[in-house]
């Protein structure tokens, strides 16, 4: 207050996968507080409360500002950065040398720079020799990631946001857009073409209140649903044939599985009303530019994978894809989950190359200087099979970097008894207090948001630069500067001489994207990213006309109807559904369902927990949402305090007596450190994706 600014300066977001610009405000050199950018082509001026408070959130007490090392009397005290790197590189090595080289492994995150996630692969994997390794994102992306390789032939979100504004029919699926991404809802809002929008979820959410039509089908049936959608569809021969057999395979034998989907079945399949079914459908019909859109709801669940698929398969059939206003569209979480699906080294060879394809393994070797023996032959395991590793004993020393799984991972009383089986573990973070670092044998302290700089990749496919604004406190340092540490005390640091800064690295990965997909050479340097305003992939070399060229400022893929598949074509793929392996029984009657709560909270709290202004936006108080039928025959008024109790645990909180669940049906939000103790280990079988959404619980009045 009362700081005057002298200049201004720009960067993305580092909250959510939106990607909006912030204006900073600076002075002498240092950001003293931000407005939303106006001229950003995402944003247009706007900016949720997080954004905001992007700047508050970094000057809490618990800030990691030196690395900590548990003593002998099991507490953390402080060290040399010297001392930590020496510790971490020995206890890893010794590991290393009895168990063999993949007895350690990382877990990685959805938080970082691209450049530091490019930078923790390599390192990890051609410098340290690990093998295994994942990162959050398998909790919020990965059934996307699997859904879009097997139809389009790559990991390739089609759409652009102005999409948004130019479709005549919105489909949502498992998604409270308005919550989760407040400013792309803002955009759905500026749509000038008075859109039909659609919401599919079993909560009466936010979006579905707002929505013309909102089927509340009962949970886990949204394959019969979408099957059913896609039968009617093509009974009423309300399908583009000429797309169909130009531009996909499959479709006949997608039309002979979907047909016993009846219209009439609804009501048995879904729990819906086979008119509100069909208005649904007609919608989708009559619209001339229809786009599909999906988040958690589907990505978190059982058969993940599939059900996105069923979506893609609705785009496919009536040709509402590469075109504006269309689309099969799955919405990111984290500020950067697309640049750890496709450039981190996790599970995929950076720039969305395989391991296990020789051809891959040679090229990014030569494109990177760096012996091709370096490069596993092998994927990864998933994060689930990681957790499974450490409980065998196989992985003995882990990495986490920027997540918080002893909060965030599914039964979450196991994941903690996990983490304890390790015999070191290492937390890199910018906050001493979660979950997981007061864990940690030893805790690196991790410069944040506005404290380091890198790029995000939002859920549109663009580039967005964020910058330094602020130094870090005490001895915090970026985490691509913890990289280059590790990588001079383990004594590999030759390996990655030429990345001296993320722009380095940048370059480097710019490199590796050559030919891909989600090519980025003609992306020059981030001077450019920072003068567009972020850019998109795919943007090649080639397409440049000189120093001065600028690509065009929305990009969307497919317009030419042509796939990644080696024949050009999408592929229609689905699959019988089936019941989730936990269901509503006689000691647990009610469905559990869980998500985000508000559009002021983000994951498990670490940051927004850290913001006054954000704390007065939800209650602190953990409220479970309870339909009034179920409230009255347990005798539960609004406000009692009630225990909520599963097989694997219990917890306490107070009755928010609602109709926005059905009868039979609570929900919880994520972000509370409690609601994971609750949620049931189920995954899904192609994406190892975790199913948050489906648990069966009783509530009892504490
Ligand atoms: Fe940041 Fe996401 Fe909010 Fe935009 S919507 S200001 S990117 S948190």
């Amino acid at each position: 207050a009362g700081i005057k600014p002298n200049a201004t300066t720009t960067s993305v977001c580092g909250f959510c996968s939106t990607g909006c610009g912030l204006e900073l405000h600076m002075k002498d050199g240092q950001a003293v507080n931000l407005s939303p950018a106006v001229d950003w082509p995402v944003n247009l001026g706007m900016a949720c409360p997080k954004g905001w408070e992007s700047l508050t959130i970094l000057k809490a007490n618990d800030r990691a500002t030196q690395p900590l090392l548990k003593g002998a009397d099991g507490k953390l005290a402080p060290v040399s950065w010297d001392e930590a790197m020496k510790t971490f590189c020995s206890r890893f090595k010794d590991i290393q040398a009895k168990h063999g080289n993949d007895s350690v492994a990382f877990l990685s995150t959805g938080q970082i720079a691209t450049e530091e996630m490019f930078f923790l692969g390599a390192l990890a994997k051609f410098g340290m020799g690990m093998l295994h390794g994942d990162g959050n994102t398998r909790q919020c992306m990965a059934t996307a990631v699997v859904s879009y390789k097997e139809s389009f032939g790559f990991d390739a979100p089609p759409f652009t946001y102005a999409d948004f504004e130019e479709s005549d029919v919105l489909v949502f699926v498992g998604s409270n857009l308005c919550i989760a991404h407040p400013i792309m809802w803002e955009r759905v809002l500026r749509n000038p073409h008075d859109p039909k929008i659609i919401v599919i979820d079993p909560r009466r959410t936010e979006t579905a209140v707002a929505a013309t039509h909102h089927l509340p089908l009962r949970p886990k049936t949204d394959m019969a649903l979408l099957y059913t959608i896609a039968n009617v569809l093509i009974e009423k021969g309300w399908i583009e044939e000429s797309y169909i057999a130009n531009h996909t395979n499959g479709f006949e034998q997608f039309k002979q599985h979907v047909a016993p989907y009846k219209l009439e079945d609804s009501l048995t399949n879904c729990g819906l009303a086979p008119s509100a079914v069909m208005e649904v459908i007609q919608a989708i019909h009559d619209g001339q530019r229809v786009s599909f859109w999906w988040t958690m709801g589907v990505n978190q669940s059982h058969q993940g994978v599939r059900t996105a698929q069923a979506i893609i398969n609705l785009a496919l059939m009536t040709g509402n894809i590469g075109r504006p206003g269309t689309g099969a569209n799955s919405i990111t979480g984290q500020c950067n989950a697309m640049g750890s699906r496709l450039f981190s080294n996790t599970t995929n060879l950076v720039g969305g190359h395989e391991f296990t394809n020789e051809e891959h393994r040679q090229k990014i070797a030569g494109i990177l200087d760096i012996p091709v023996a370096n490069i596993p032959t092998e994927n990864s395991w998933s994060y689930d099979g990681i957790m499974e590793g450490i409980r065998r004993g196989d992985i003995r020393g882990l990495w986490v970097i920027a997540t918080n799984p002893a909060h965030s991972w599914i039964h979450q009383q196991e994941a903690k008894e996990t983490f304890a089986k390790l015999d070191f573990l290492v937390v890199q973070d910018m906050y001493h207090s979660t979950e997981t670092a007061v864990l940690a044998d030893l805790m690196l302290p991790a410069a944040g948001w506005g404290e380091k700089e890198g790029t995000f990749i939002n859920s549109e496919r663009r580039f967005g630069l964020h910058k330094k604004v602020v130094p870090a406190p005490g001895e915090a340092l970026a985490d691509f500067q913890i990289f280059r540490l590790v990588a001079h005390y383990w004594g590999c640091e030759s390996m990655f001489h030429q990345w001296k800064t993320p722009e380095d690295a940048f370059q480097a990965m710019k490199k590796c994207s050559a030919g891909q997909p989600c090519d980025i050479t003609g992306i020059r340097d981030y001077r450019m990213l920072d003068d567009a305003r972020g850019i998109q992939w795919p943007t090649q070399s080639d397409e440049s006309t000189g120093d001065d060229w600028m690509p065009a400022s929305q990009r969307r893929l497919f317009e030419d109807g042509q796939y990644f598949h080696a024949d050009g074509k999408a592929r229609f793929i689905f699959e019988q559904p089936e019941a989730p392996g936990e269901v509503p029984n006689d000691a647990f009657p009610l469905r559990l369902l869980t998500g985000r709560g508000t559009a002021a909270q983000w994951h498990t709290q670490t940051k927004t927990s850290k913001s006054a202004v954000l704390r007065t936006l939800y209650s602190t108080t953990l409220l479970v949402d309870i339909n009034p039928n179920d409230a009255d025959s347990l005798l539960i008024e609004p406000h009692d305090w009630v225990l909520v109790q599963s097989a694997r645990g219990e917890i306490r909180a107070r009755a928010n007596v609602t109709s926005s669940v059905q009868p039979g049906h609570v929900f919880l939000p994520m972000h509370n450190e409690v609601t994971n103790q609750l949620t049931y280990p189920q995954f899904d079988t192609y994406s190892r994706q975790p199913s948050y959404k489906n648990a069966a619980v009783r509530i009892v009045k504490s």
